[in-house]
């Protein structure tokens, strides 16, 4: 198999016509030795049956139905493993990758790139809000973690075998996949495009479920924030301690002068924000450790069609 394609699908029905129209002339143009392996991430629309009917007149289109809704991240890993071409491109379904770039994809791997990547140049179909956000995560996140994200890429790319190889082998069951694409390595080059705006429907993403996410690609990727926790507290103790010191001294030479509410009110205050934002830092870390020690597989399927 030389080129799989893989596409995350969660009640897209409005857009899979349009996405099927569009991708499949330029799959082909690429290789006639495809497959498109669309998962189904527990839609409740009619995207499944729109598959099922495509999968019945082309072979080559094949269906992963998981269980239920276990995320895109899930979805993606269920594709990957799935797959068998030298290449593998990871698309949406909702065509905001425009499909006709993968011919610049596929060119790039031909070249001998294993991760080729789609950076949005124009990202003025997202919401201001998004944009800003999304910005300042990227910049803080190239700053802790150890192997630097590129800006604005997103995971509409094409993987080498290796690379899809080397994905698999990472056993992390909550997966931040941009930050996992950029860990293994390898010869990666990267392909601006301007990302469209949805075909139809609305994003799956709250700004809650962003902000979770984000919090899950930085404690995967860092352990960091546990050390500023352990430096901060130092640099508090240091000072505390030169505090109490200089009590101590005021109270031996002028007596037993009472300080005010004021300062035992802050110090109060402040030393409990203190650790309870460092417990809190901690418990972030628990409760990624929790869901990795429990071992659950990431998905299960459902059904599988042409696989
Ligand atoms: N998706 C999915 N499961 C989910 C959410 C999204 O498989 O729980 C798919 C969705 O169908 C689409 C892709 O992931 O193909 C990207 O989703 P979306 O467009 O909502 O994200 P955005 O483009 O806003 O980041
Ligand atoms: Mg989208």
């Amino acid at each position: 198999m030389q080129l799989s394609v893989v596409i995350p699908v969660y009640n897209e029905q409005e857009s899979l016509p349009l996405l099927r129209t569009r991708l499949l002339p330029v799959v082909q143009a690429c290789t006639d030795d495809y497959e498109i392996i669309f998962v189904n991430d527990g839609s409740c629309d009619g995207s499944l049956n729109l598959l099922k009917n495509w999968a019945a007149e082309n072979k080559q289109i094949k269906v992963i139905s998981l269980s239920r809704r276990f995320g895109k991240e899930s979805a993606t890993l269920a594709g990957l493993s799935a797959s068998t071409g030298q290449a593998v491109v990871l698309l949406d379904a909702d065509l905001q990758d425009p499909p006709e770039l993968i011919t610049t994809l596929w060119e790039k791997f031909n070249q001998g790139f294993d991760n080729v990547y789609g950076i949005r140049k124009d990202r003025t179909a997202d919401s201001f809000l998004k944009r800003m956000t999304a910005g300042a995560f990227y910049k803080l996140y190239n700053r802790l973690a150890d192997t630097p994200i590129p800006y604005n890429a997103g995971d509409f790319r094409l993987l080498s075998r290796r690379a899809v190889a080397a994905l698999l082998a990472l056993p992390e069951r909550e997966r931040f996949s941009k930050g996992l694409f950029s860990w293994v390595g390898y010869k990666n080059t990267a392909v601006p495009f301007t990302r469209e705006k949805r075909a139809a429907g609305k994003t799956k993403w709250s700004y809650w479920k962003l902000w979770n996410f984000a919090l899950g690609g930085l404690t995967a990727s860092t352990t960091l924030p546990l050390k500023l926790c352990t430096y901060f507290g130092l640099c508090v103790s240091v000072v505390s301690f030169l505090f109490a010191f200089w009590t101590a001294y005021k109270k031996i030479v002028f007596g037993n002068p009472v300080s005010g509410y004021a300062s035992i009110m802050v110090a109060i205050l402040f030393f409990s924000g203190v650790q309870l934002i460092t417990l809190g830092v901690i418990g972030e870390y628990l409760s990624r450790i929790f869901t990795e020690v429990k071992q659950r597989p990431a998905y299960f399927i459902d059904e599988k069609i042409n696989l």
